[in-house]
């Protein structure tokens, strides 16, 4: 019994250790995001108007992901109540710098425990490719607790990039030829570790925009571990919440590579 008690701590402790070590690397980069990042990480205005379509005066909407001010600038716009969330001090006080109107931003881990506070707040819960930055587990973690903030009939609209990227695609090729990939890649689950793959990292790096390479380096290794998703995964991942949620709808981003938008609904009871 001691043993199982001690283990069960020493994961969460490392869990917890690792979350905190991914929110570092959103500290490192900080606003450089917006100001130098890539654009096609950020969502055009065309997949804005997707994430925000039939949103009506008076409804309360949560962000996850500071990173994606244009969303929440755009929901501000409609006259929303507008909640952010992120796990990274920097990306939220950089936030609150940018915008020029009220928004309740908090600093909270969608994948740790949720304030419960903000339980039952939210008509819709949006993210951008978030669930690109997180391991299956946290995905999941994370779904349950976007749950939590939903109203009844509220819902999840979260755009995801399927398959690999291309610096993950380099990276995969150059581990298979190093004899390294089993270091830092787990084919069984599509997991990268950016922070096990050591210089492969920089061997295979490519620009994200006019982001320092020296920072961007260092953002990948804080990214740790990250899953990549086939669409077969996000169904077998929502069908693992049973009859509480259902993927209702989803559509190609029309701007950004392979990357699909789902709207994952509580089902009616
Ligand atoms: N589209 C971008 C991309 O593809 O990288 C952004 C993805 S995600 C929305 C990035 C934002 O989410 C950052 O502001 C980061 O700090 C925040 N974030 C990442 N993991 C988080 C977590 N576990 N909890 C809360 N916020 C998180």
């Amino acid at each position: 019994m001691f043993y199982g008690v001690a283990i069960t701590i020493a994961y969460w402790t490392q869990v917890r250790l690792m979350i905190n070590i991914k929110s570092k690397g959103w500290d490192e980069l900080g606003s450089l995001f917006w100001s130098k990042g890539r654009e096609s990480a950020r969502p055009s205005a065309h997949e804005i108007n997707l994430f925000l379509s039939g949103v009506k005066t008076g409804n309360a909407l949560t962000i996850v992901g500071a990173s994606t001010k244009d969303l929440i600038e755009k929901a501000l716009d409609l006259n929303v109540d507008v909640t952010v969330l992120d796990f990274s001090e920097v990306m939220c006080r950089e936030l609150k710098k940018i915008l020029h109107r009220h928004c309740s931003i908090f600093c909270v881990d969608i994948t740790d425990r949720l304030p419960d506070d903000l339980w039952f707040t939210s008509d819709l819960v949006l993210s951008d490719r978030l669930f690109n930055r997180f391991t299956e587990f946290e995905a999941k973690t994370a779904i349950r607790n976007m749950s939590l903030l939903l109203k009844n009939n509220g819902a999840i609209r979260t755009s995801v990039k399927l398959g690999y990227y291309p610096m993950d695609e380099l990276m995969i090729k150059e581990g298979e030829r190093s004899g390294r990939l089993q270091d830092f890649f787990d084919s069984s689950t599509d997991t990268i570790d950016f922070r096990a793959a050591g210089d492969i990292v920089e061997a295979c790096l490519l620009p994200h925009g006019n982001i320092p390479i020296r920072k961007l380096v260092q953002w990948y290794r804080m990214r740790g571990r990250e899953k990549r998703y086939s669409d077969e995964d996000m169904h077998r991942i929502v069908k693992e919440f049973g009859s509480k949620l259902m993927i209702s709808s989803q559509e190609w981003f029309p701007n950004a590579p392979e990357t699909m938008l789902y709207q994952i609904s509580m089902q009616k009871k």
